[in-house]
């Protein structure tokens, strides 16, 4: 930026006034052009949500309601990492786009499955310590002859579509502390844009645009209002300042732009969804107001990144309720007009419906339970707060429906113009908010001022019985003219995958149990299964070669449900990772190999020999330090050490040499964890031992081996 401020000043000498703002190269005029983007061709899928529009319907007919039960798999990649799979894969002339964890991309042929190129942006380990949700990646963009992937540590880079060769790379975060990008760009008219994630560290949230042929960045727009004193980047940051109280900056202030990006050819706007202000806890950072532009929907126009509306779902948000879910835009009839409308279903647990031009608000309705709210405004949509979900100030914990898990999140829902539905994947679970007192920000760890140690869960089997009861899912096959289920698939547990809707009158979805299913779009009849090893939390896509239609899906369990939820990550069953890319076609006989079996390490803790006063502090600094990673009460899912079964519980040292002095970190030689020695005295670190060894021998008396 001071470059250009710079470049500017000589030029205003020059009186080339107009050369100040940069100017964007022009739009693609081979490969993927912004015609092709916005009328892809019938088998292809050439953007994350399959058009612009994100409804990830396919109007492929080959595959059908009919004939889908013999579906079987055509071929299988292994993804060879243990990290979960939240990508939806791109399809281009033959060519299967697919990213994995760590931000690796592939190349497959699309037909037989043969690798083609893969590109491994080498993300340094040690990003992962601020990731709050697994080292995940969710797709690329095509445009022109390149394929863009943003990667975990915040680099947007331009490959060549034929080889994987390096075109460009261009850095895109402010700094290698708080930020990551877990999402997939998106293209608007020759611009790339990504946004990134961190509003549980100390971000300051922002989508970017960059230039597709040079990766010069064009313009960026801030989510929130910086430090009044050095001055808004626009009117809008300006106004939005009243809505913020205390000195939010120093803590970046939040409503990243992890994930929707929407761009609307017809309106020329781009729509994008915020996360939760920073911390979560208002009273952590004497925050008050509504925070904008948080966990809200924002339009700008794509050329230039203007202001043009914003609509908040969930003003002050305390719940990390992020607005991140897709967006999608509809052409429905509503009172006998047709609209041309945004549809969308956040953390919060209602489904909006805006006017995609100007944000008006159209109508809302809970699609899972909640108890944030008294109801929502039927004329503003704005929520009635209810008074005792406001937890820093009654100073009481308080088990939000929904909890930070979000009824929905990233998982991507789909939209089928011919029945009016939208297919979408809805977790049922809750969270218990407790305000930390005298909280300070730390140097390392999620920012986030809640007590999470004192509300974990308890080594009571009638309260465990009770919370895995109220924690489950749904497929919901949503009206957004009603506002209501036409039809609900129970699930066993939340965090089910992301979905597909075609014209063969399909729905596809992947299951935490398993599975993918394939169920009626009309009636929700379900119509196939096949069993996939491991939780399935990404979207199914499909595509045609040669008049023949597949149906691919990465599967592999992972992601913020898996790291933070303890005992309630395995409700479903399929938490451990076996990373693949599936790929299906009617009668197709393959099978996958059986899973090899692993001996899980048996929960044999030493005595417990410390004091209560040292497990109470050792559970409040899990709650703020390890618990994010490792889970609830010390029980891991699938992902990360389960630490009550650690070798490393009977020996001091080696816990204060791996915590406290990084001796697995990549700094120390090592591949893991990094050194929390700039919030942790090796006295505090002995005092999470003391509370790992208490609750090791907790669940051991109740049974658990
Ligand atoms: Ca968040």
């Amino acid at each position: 930026m001071k470059r250009l401020i710079v470049r500017c000043a000589v030029l205003l000498g020059a009186a080339l006034l107009s050369s100040c703002t940069p100017r964007a190269s022009g739009p693609a005029t081979e490969g993927v052009t912004d015609a092709m983007l916005a009328n892809s061709p019938e088998g292809e899928w050439l953007s994350y949500g399959r058009d612009p529009s994100e409804q990830r319907f396919s109007p492929l007919t080959a595959i059908s309601d009919t004939n889908v039960d013999q579906l079987g798999l055509a071929w299988a990649a292994d993804m060879e990492t243990a990290r979960g799979q939240e990508a939806t894969p791109l399809m281009h002339d033959g060519t299967l786009y697919v990213t994995t964890a760590w931000s690796i991309l592939k190349a497959y042929d699309a037909k037989t499955g043969r690798l083609k190129w893969s590109y491994d942006p080498k993300v340094p380990r040690d990003t992962l310590v601020r990731a709050c949700c697994d080292a995940v990646n969710r797709g690329v963009a095509l445009y022109g002859t390149s394929v863009y992937l943003a990667t975990l540590d915040g680099r947007l880079i331009s490959l060549k579509q034929k080889d994987g060769a390096l075109m460009w790379s261009a850095l895109v975060v402010p700094n290698q502390q708080d930020y990551t990008v877990t999402g997939a760009p998106r293209i608007a008219n020759g611009l790339v844009l990504i946004g990134s994630g961190g509003a549980e560290y100390k971000a300051r949230g922002f989508l970017a645009a960059y230039d597709h042929r040079t990766g010069q960045q064009i313009w960026r727009f801030h989510t929130v209002p910086g430090n009044p004193a050095d001055g808004q980047e626009s009117a809008a940051l300006k106004s939005a300042e009243k809505t913020w109280a205390g000195e939010w900056w120093k803590l970046g202030g939040g409503g990243t732009v992890w994930d929707s990006i929407t761009y609307d050819a017809k309106t020329g706007l781009v729509l994008f969804g915020t996360g939760n202000a920073e911390p979560w806890n208002p009273a952590a950072a004497g925050r008050q107001g509504d925070s904008l532009y948080t966990s809200s929907l924002v339009a700008v126009r794509a050329d230039t990144g203007e202001y043009v509306w914003h609509f908040q779902e969930t003003p002050e948000d305390r719940w990390d309720y992020d607005s991140n879910a897709q967006i999608t835009l509809a052409d429905i009839e509503i009172g006998g007009k047709p609209r041309h409308v945004a549809l969308h279903a956040p953390k919060n647990g209602y489904f909006y419906v805006l006017d995609a031009a100007t944000g008006e608000f159209l109508s809302a309705g809970a699609f899972s339970p909640q108890n944030w709210t008294t109801g929502i405004d039927a004329k503003t949509g704005r929520p009635a707060i209810n008074p005792e979900a406001r937890y820093e100030k009654t100073g009481k914990p308080f088990v939000g429906m929904p909890g930070v898990a979000g009824a929905h999140s990233w998982q991507p829902m789909s939209f089928s113009p011919q029945t009016g539905l939208v297919y979408l994947p809805a977790n049922i679970s809750g969270f218990p908010y407790l305000a930390a007192k005298d909280w300070k920000p730390s140097a390392i760890g999620v920012q986030v001022g809640l007590e999470s140690g004192a509300v974990a869960m308890p080594a009571d089997p009638a309260f465990r019985a009770g919370a895995k009861a109220m924690t489950t899912g749904a497929l919901i096959a949503w009206n957004p003219l009603t506002q209501k289920p036409a039809w609900t698939v129970p699930h066993v547990g939340p965090w089910n995958g992301g979905t597909l809707a075609t014209a063969g009158n399909l729905v596809f979805q992947g299951t935490a149990a398993g599975s993918i299913d394939a169920y009626s779009a009309d009636k929700g009849r379900k119509l196939w299964s096949f069993p996939v090893q491991t939780g399935a939390m990404a979207a199914p896509m499909t595509y045609a070669i040669d008049g023949e239609q597949y149906v691919a899906i990465l599967v592999g369990w992972g992601g913020l449900w898996d790291q933070a939820y303890g005992l309630l990550a395995h409700k479903s069953g399929a938490t451990r990772n076996i990373s693949r890319l599936l790929v299906f076609k009617l009668g197709a006989k393959g099978a996958l190999p059986a899973p090899k079996s692993l001996a899980a390490l048996p929960l044999d803790p030493p005595a417990f020999t410390g004091t209560k006063e040292q497990a109470m502090l050792g559970a409040s600094l899990y709650g703020r330090y390890c618990m994010a990673c490792h889970g609830d009460a010390a029980v891991a899912g699938g992902l990360n050490p389960d630490l009550r079964r650690s070798a490393v519980l009977g020996n001091p040292a080696t816990m204060q040499a791996i915590v406290h002095d990084g001796a697995l970190s990549p700094k120390g030689g090592g591949n893991g964890m990094v050194s929390f020695k700039s919030a942790l005295k090796p006295e505090h670190v002995e005092a999470i031992r003391q509370y790992l060894i208490l609750r090791a021998n907790e669940d051991k008396a109740l049974g658990e081996r």
